[in-house]
């Protein structure tokens, strides 16, 4: 059977079985794996995706973090992070031996569902209108799900691959974790070429920005004056912190140049802001407590503590601009490890015709012409980029609302990604077909 006639046999397959490739994406949602630093819930849903690895042939490796060797001494390890019952999964397929390796590596925990109102519960995975819902569907479990049902694709269609297909399910990657990936790496789970299937909407990254947390403290003087006492609002302090940080970012955005391949500059957003007692349901004094805290994103190749440091001097520069914040500077803390901007390892063997057939597959699949994009957000692929042997690429489903009330992955774009995988698997781990 020639490769064109295959592309319409995976196709024809892939819409026969929607609605089963629809209820893997469903079961993966219905298990919570909330990630609550400094702990996370991945247990179940990593027995449940190592079922799902076996079911479909895969030889099977499930390990705690703890038992990989020299992970806690790496450079790139986070520690505070409690890492009991939570194990990294991996399946190998095996090919006929002659092939190239194709990996695809995601993350099993999600945020939290949160206290906004969902129009479908979070847990659900309700299909409503072409789209699937709930926390995890977009980041990143959408994407996990179109790797396993294009491995049972291609093997119910009889195809033989030649380069094993791998696929990782590890723990703790959102707020600022990686560590799972990074014991993935040191566990040994290599390959010729790594996709990565968080929600790139379909486009083909080879970059991805970095970014961190931090947090920015401050203490005053609460109370009212009844003997004309000098008090110190952290609120106030806190309001100009604001502002300022407001005008960092517009700075940053005018002297930062457009880094091909992205479309966009790295942002800083100030993402929550508290003051005063939490406990007093009616405040009648003024606010000795606050804190905001903000995210702020770097290009590959910056490092955190340069991108921490042009805000620590434009701040610096600027406090006797602002009464309030001069009087009340704040402490500023880091809340996660700074997740290093990178870019997929172009000197690697085969790294830039994978990426070009990436492209071209999709040119095709979608319709819409690809070309190389830089993600517009952080993840772990720095781990396998900065820290491994295997080139990484990323590449994952079109939806809405990560992190927010309403995530969803869209059906077509799926069907259309369970399609690129299985293509890119044949094409990059070379096939035999036995019927
Ligand atoms: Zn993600």
């Amino acid at each position: 059977m020639n490769r064109q006639h295959l592309s319409q046999r995976i196709y024809d397959w892939i819409h026969v079985h929607e609605q089963e490739a629809i209820r893997v994406v469903q079961q993966l949602i219905q298990i919570e794996s909330e990630n609550h630093p400094p702990r996370g819930n991945e247990k179940a849903y990593q027995l449940h995706f190592a079922d799902v690895l076996k079911l479909l042939g895969a030889e099977v490796q499930q390990y705690e973090l703890h038992s990989v060797s020299g992970l806690t001494q790496h450079p790139a390890y986070m520690s505070g992070r409690n890492y009991e019952d939570r194990p990294n999964v991996v399946g190998r397929f095996h090919g006929s031996g002659q092939g190239r390796s194709l990996l695809f590596s995601g993350h099993a925990d999600t945020v939290y569902a949160g206290t906004e109102k969902w129009t479908f519960p979070p847990y659900s995975g309700t299909l409503h209108d072409g789209k699937i819902y709930g926390r995890g569907s977009y980041d990143m479990k959408g994407g996990m799900a179109a790797a396993c049902v294009a491995v049972q694709c291609l093997s119910a269609l009889g195809v033989r691959l030649q380069g094993d297909v791998l696929i990782e399910s590890v723990v703790d990657e959102e707020h600022g974790g990686a560590n799972g990936t990074l014991a993935g790496r040191l566990f040994g789970t290599e390959a010729d070429l790594a996709i990565i299937p968080e929600p790139s909407n379909l486009e083909v990254a080879t970059h991805h920005l970095g970014g961190g947390i931090w947090r920015a403290e401050f203490k005053g003087k609460s109370g009212i004056g009844f003997a004309g006492e000098k008090l110190v609002s952290a609120l106030d302090a806190a309001v100009e912190f604001v502002q300022m940080f407001q005008q960092f970012q517009k700075d940053r955005e005018q002297r930062m140049a457009l880094m091909p391949p992205f479309a966009i500059k790295p942002g800083a957003v100030v993402m929550k802001l508290t003051a005063g007692d939490p406990s007093r349901e009616l405040p009648e004094k003024v606010p000795g407590d606050a804190a905001c805290t903000f995210w702020i994103e770097g290009y590959p190749g910056m490092k955190g503590d340069e991108v921490f440091q042009s805000f620590m001097e434009f701040m610096n520069q600027r406090l006797d601009q602002y009464d309030s914040l001069r009087n009340c500077p704040p402490e500023i803390v880091p809340l996660i490890r700074y997740l290093d901007g990178s870019g997929t390892n172009m000197n690697a063997k085969d790294a830039q015709a994978a990426v070009q057939h990436l492209c071209e597959l999709g040119s095709r699949i979608t319709g819409e012409k690809k070309t190389a994009v830089g993600a517009p957000f952080a993840c772990d692929g720095f781990m396998f980029n900065l820290h491994s042997s295997t080139p990484a690429v990323i590449l994952g489903p079109s939806g809405g609302n990560a992190h927010a009330a309403d995530e969803f992955i869209d059906v077509e774009g799926y069907k259309q990604l369970i399609q690129w995988y299985a293509e890119m698997m044949l094409d990059w781990c070379g096939y035999e077909e036995s019927n």
